[in-house]
């Protein structure tokens, strides 16, 4: 499959844990920046078919959406966008309303990420998030009222006094209009605010084995609440798994437009500048052609991640023989890694420590 991302990098507060590109002073730039996007787009060389678009952030729901209709319509003009396409923005619920959800939904956007983030006021408010546990339903009323069917839940793991009962509760509740979630660890990033914050013993946060122990009794809850964990951040009702997330797993051409946006087609990578001076002069952070041994790194590293596995036969072609590995074989004995249809493919209950069986794999 093709996908595309689009980035806009507008954010009303930059939230303390923050260190994506995204801007909060920057919104005199927005009618320049959505010209370079469509720019950009337009100028494309790939003739893709695409069967998924993701319009990420920052926060695209912090603009008009006359902006993202518009670049809706360059991205149809430009590609050969598939009729059944999952078309997913992200958005953050206090920029949410039942009038911007029916703008997304009439232009064919048919998923909806929420950042939700907690459920708990006190540790939106630490965090520096601009919405409370009010605006969350509010908008995610709104959302099943306009007709969403697929929601995405964001929510974030090793937050200050976060506790599995808080977690399982807000799990519950957003349980009656999510059908997937992605769980991400809180990183204390250099350079933010957050950073500050737990070195000078402003914020405790959890240590790891707290977090660690939370993550395991959420990932048995999910099961039990019938959300299947099929990548280790991410659970989805049955049928409800990202498209878009699937293909860059299993190392799917993407293109990516927009400020600080990856690209990967074939065996290169590539990213746009991530500062607005560098990316409206059309300048690249970098280009990469991968070589073998990266392309069979990367063939295991993201197909043990999630449910997709990796073709051995695959693998053997770009020198990584793993048949012969005595780790492997280890590995498959012990019932952490098994065999299907000449996938190899990780036991759910390792998810955790995929991390590790990856590396013993790679040592080569
Ligand atoms: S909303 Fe997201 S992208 Fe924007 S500042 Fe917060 S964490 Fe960063």
């Amino acid at each position: 499959m093709n996908s595309i991302y689009v980035h806009i990098p507008f954010c009303e507060q930059k939230c303390k844990y923050c260190a994506f590109a995204s801007f909060d002073n920057q919104f005199d730039q927005v009618q320049k920046y959505f010209d370079a996007l469509q720019k950009e787009i337009e100028s494309s060389t790939f003739e893709f078919r695409i069967g998924s678009i993701f319009i990420g952030g920052g926060t695209p729901s912090a603009v008009s959406p006359s902006f993202i209709a518009e670049i809706l319509k360059a991205i149809r003009k430009k590609f050969d966008v598939d009729k059944n396409a999952e078309i997913t923005i992200e958005a953050n619920p206090n920029s949410l309303n039942e009038q911007k959800l029916k703008e997304y939904f009439s232009k064919g956007i048919n998923r909806l990420s929420v950042g939700v983030q907690s459920l708990e006021n006190k540790q939106l408010k630490a965090l520096g998030r601009l919405h409370n546990k009010t605006q969350v339903f509010k908008a995610l009323k709104a959302a099943k009222k306009v007709g969403f069917k697929n929601i995405n839940c964001d929510l974030l793991l090793g937050l200050e006094n976060q506790s599995y009962h808080q977690l399982k509760k807000a799990i519950k509740s957003l349980k009656k209009y999510a059908t997937h979630f992605s769980f991400y660890m809180l990183q204390v990033e250099d350079g933010t605010p957050l950073k500050s914050m737990v070195e000078g013993g402003r914020i405790k946060l959890p240590d790891d084995d707290k977090v660690v122990k939370i993550y395991h009794k959420l990932v048995s809850f999910f099961r039990k609440q019938g959300l299947k964990q099929y990548e280790i951040s991410n659970f989805a009702k049955k049928g409800f798994e990202c498209l878009h997330n699937l293909n860059y797993w299993a190392r799917g051409n993407y293109l990516g437009f927009g400020l600080g946006a990856h690209s990967f087609v074939g065996d290169t990578r590539w990213a746009n500048a991530s500062n607005f001076f560098d990316y409206f002069a059309g300048k690249k952070a970098f280009v990469e052609k991968l070589d073998d041994k990266q392309v069979a790194e990367e063939i295991v590293m993201l197909g043990l991640r999630c449910n997709l596995g990796f073709d051995l036969q695959q693998l053997q072609k770009f020198g990584l023989d793993l048949e012969n590995n005595d780790h492997f074989q280890e590995l498959l004995q012990n019932n952490i890694l098994f065999l299907q249809n000449g996938r190899v493919k990780i036991n759910p209950d390792y998810y955790g420590v995929s991390n590790l069986v990856i590396e013993k794999l790679i040592d080569f």
